[in-house]
């Protein structure tokens, strides 16, 4: 019998794996508390930004195999394998993560199940979780029925998201008996046909696995932007220094781009609650050094501050454009999105900011509304005394200064990114600045 799939929770990560879940053919039910976007997704349509995800929303909503619903009522009777995907945010002035709504979810869910079925957790959960969650399970469940809990993280990239999914390139599963496993072996046997790496292990390890994946990516990024705050005082050029080391096989390239830093609803607060979660196991030195990894991506925005005082004199009354404020390209995500910061930095700085975005430009007004919101790129650009790149949309990192050059009021650029070519620009008489390069430097590497 083909297994019925529940999701709750539907934001970027939850509404992603129903759809995927129904493109792999199961039928899906996606639930979530908030009814608007209930409405939305029931709809067929998308409430944020992810390539792909329209068409397969609408391709199943269409035929029916995928719906959404507010009731646990509904959920708790119906589905055999029921994915928690809700969020796990920051807390207000803690580092921990807020739990509140994987407990709210897996409290109400067990409570109404009716028939044998997995509880499978993909939120990103602090280290002791599930196991907690598998006595809250045992408590609030129906004695009628068996209803086991297993951890299964998510590892996709936002902007990647459908791919990531349907193509992962490795599955964990922690806890369960055989037979849950071997249930979750065919809720992924599409994965698991093209030789995907399936990890079978406890529910810490699994738990573990995700948090360590997103502080060594974290520590990648802030270890090569340290590099450049030692490049910009000291000569050099980052960008042909992390060429050079990412060479080794051992090191890699990836991950290893200087700029401003990283930021979105995942590593930033994934690194605070796992120091926050290690704290409370008593173990208060151990990942010290990712305070360190914050500290040094959070500089970096100043850093960009920095540099657009240096280059204005004041920033008071000047026009700044901003071109990206999502965290990354191919997003409309901008929670603790660098971009959106530094903007909003350079407003309380007194400067005239005006933004565009491709995609993020809702979200952004949502958080900022005292921002200017431009309706163009060139409507953004047209009269600046700055232009600052801080999201590396491809139609951001492919700009020419003459695009730019009948509408700004100055020539000056920073390259948030490091994404554009330095000495296009330099030669046309612009004041190009970027992280991890004095200008300079950028001159002398550029030509050689
Ligand atoms: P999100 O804020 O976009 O979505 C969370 C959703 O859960 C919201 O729609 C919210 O209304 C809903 N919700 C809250 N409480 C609920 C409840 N009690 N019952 C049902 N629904 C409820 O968050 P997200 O980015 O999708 O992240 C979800 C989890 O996945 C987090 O733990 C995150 O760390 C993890 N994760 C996210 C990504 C990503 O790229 N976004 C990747 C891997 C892991």
């Amino acid at each position: 019998m083909s297994l019925r799939i529940t999701v709750i929770g539907t934001g970027y990560l939850g509404a992603t794996h129903a759809a995927c879940m129904a493109e792999l053919g199961f039928e899906v039910l996606g639930l979530d508390t908030d009814p608007k976007k209930v409405e939305q997704l029931s709809a067929g349509i998308l409430p944020f930004h992810e390539p792909g995800l329209p068409e397969l929303l609408k391709k199943h909503t269409t035929t029916g195999r995928l719906r959404f619903t507010t009731s646990y009522e509904e959920a708790g009777a119906w589905g055999d394998v029921h994915f928690i995907a809700v969020g796990t945010p920051q807390k207000a002035g803690d580092h921990a993560a807020d739990m509140t709504y994987v407990d709210n979810a897996t409290t109400a869910l067990a409570a109404n199940i009716t028939k044998n079925a997995l509880i499978v957790g993909k939120s990103t959960v602090p280290v002791g979780t599930a196991r907690r969650l598998q006595e809250l399970v045992k408590s609030v469940a129906k004695t009628s029925v068996n209803v086991e809990l297993l951890w299964n993280p998510e590892f996709l990239r936002e902007g990647f998201a459908v791919h990531d999914t349907l193509t992962p390139d490795r599955l964990v599963v922690g806890g369960g008996t055989v037979e849950a496993v071997a249930t979750l072996r065919r809720v992924y046997a599409s994965a698991l046909s093209l030789d995907t790496p399936f990890i079978t292990t406890d529910l810490e390890t699994a738990e573990l696995v995700k948090v360590a994946a997103n502080a060594f990516l974290a520590t990648k990024i802030s270890f090569i932007n340290a590099f450049a705050e030692v490049t910009e005082h000291a000569g050099g050029d980052i960008r042909v220094l992390a060429d050079a080391i990412g060479l080794d096989k051992r090191i890699g390239r990836r991950f290893l781009n200087a700029g401003v830093g990283f930021g979105g609803g995942c590593l930033p607060k994934d690194i605070r609650a796992l120091q926050a979660r290690v704290s409370e196991l008593g173990l208060d030195r151990t990942m010290r050094f990712l305070s360190e990894v914050d500290e040094i991506n959070l500089r970096r925005r100043e850093r960009v501050v920095h540099l657009a005082t240096e280059i204005l004199g004041e920033l008071d009354g000047r026009t700044i454009a901003v071109l990206g404020v999502a965290f990354k390209p191919n997003s409309d995500d901008v929670r603790d999105s660098p971009a959106l910061d530094v903007a909003a930095q350079l407003y309380n700085a007194g400067a005239d900011v005006s933004i565009y975005d491709p995609e993020a430009m809702n979200n952004a007004r949502a958080r900022f509304p005292r921002l200017n919101y431009a309706d163009s790129m060139d409507d953004a650009l047209r009269g600046s005394h700055l232009t600052i790149l801080l999201t590396e949309w491809e139609e951001f990192t492919s700009l020419v200064p003459q695009q730019l050059e009948a509408l700004v009021e100055s020539n000056s650029i920073i390259d948030g990114r490091n994404v554009l070519d330095p000495q296009t620009w330099t030669e046309r008489g612009w004041r190009f600045e970027s992280l991890g390069r004095r200008s300079e430097s950028v001159l002398i590497s550029s030509s050689q």
